[in-house]
């Protein structure tokens, strides 16, 4: 999944967009709100963090922006602690969440994971799928009630394609929820990782590739 986070302050945009790789989510992160706005009309995100106080170009007006072309996008508005007004004003036009500064980074993280969550209208994280168990919020997956662990970026890859439900993604649909601006990697590295899945789900997971289509996931045949 791939995020935007709209923050001036240097300390707090690394912070947040340092804690949202961590959890393996796809970060982009701009500092100026006219850059921003300029950036939504041709890249889509799953989410968006957006502080109000901005140079050029305020959250409020990102968002106003947003909503006024009728991009869905889920939003969480970043405000100061006192500035009830800003709040008020941000779920009035259709921000999904607030969350006032100074918060604490775990609360933002699961506020975000809240966010997603509605978005793709899940109310857990949990995917069952052959003998396999996905869990998005707890960061685990299982085989027969085993944990594996995987980096991040393997764990991403297969939350796509576990939430495309069987539909063919290609490998620039791919791409664009797994990379950021900063680190795209390229379609090879696509199947790197998709090389590495099929080696540690062997047996339990197939995910097949179509020439010009691409891949789609389900459960092997052996598992069912
Ligand atoms: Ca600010």
């Amino acid at each position: 999944m791939r995020l935007l986070v709209i923050e001036d302050d240097e300390h707090l945009g690394r912070a947040i967009a340092d804690c949202l790789r961590q959890e393996g989510y796809a970060i982009d992160w701009e500092r100026n709100g006219a850059e921003a706005a300029s950036i939504l009309a041709f890249q889509s995100y799953d989410a968006i963090v957006v502080d109000v106080g901005l140079p050029d170009l305020d959250g409020i007006a990102i968002l106003r922006g947003l909503r006024a072309r009728g991009d869905r996008t889920p939003v969480l508005v970043l405000t100061a602690r006192a500035a009830v007004d800003d709040r008020v004003v941000a779920l009035d036009i259709g921000a999904d969440d607030y969350l006032a500064k100074p918060f604490d980074v775990r609360e933002f993280l699961a506020r975000c994971r809240a966010l997603l969550r509605r978005a793709k209208g899940e109310a857990s994280d949990r995917i069952v799928i052959g003998r396999m168990v996905f869990d998005g919020i707890a960061k685990i997956v299982t085989v027969d009630n085993t944990q594996m662990l995987l980096p991040n970026r393997e764990f991403r890859l297969l939350e796509i394609l576990l939430r495309s439900k069987g539909r063919m993604l290609d490998k620039d649909q791919i791409a664009d929820q797994l990379f950021d601006f900063d680190h795209d990697a390229g379609p090879n590295a696509i199947e790197v990782y998709i090389a590495r899945l099929r080696k540690k789900f062997a047996g339990v997971l197939t995910i097949r590739t179509a020439r010009g289509l691409g891949y789609a996931i389900e459960p092997a045949d052996d598992a069912a």
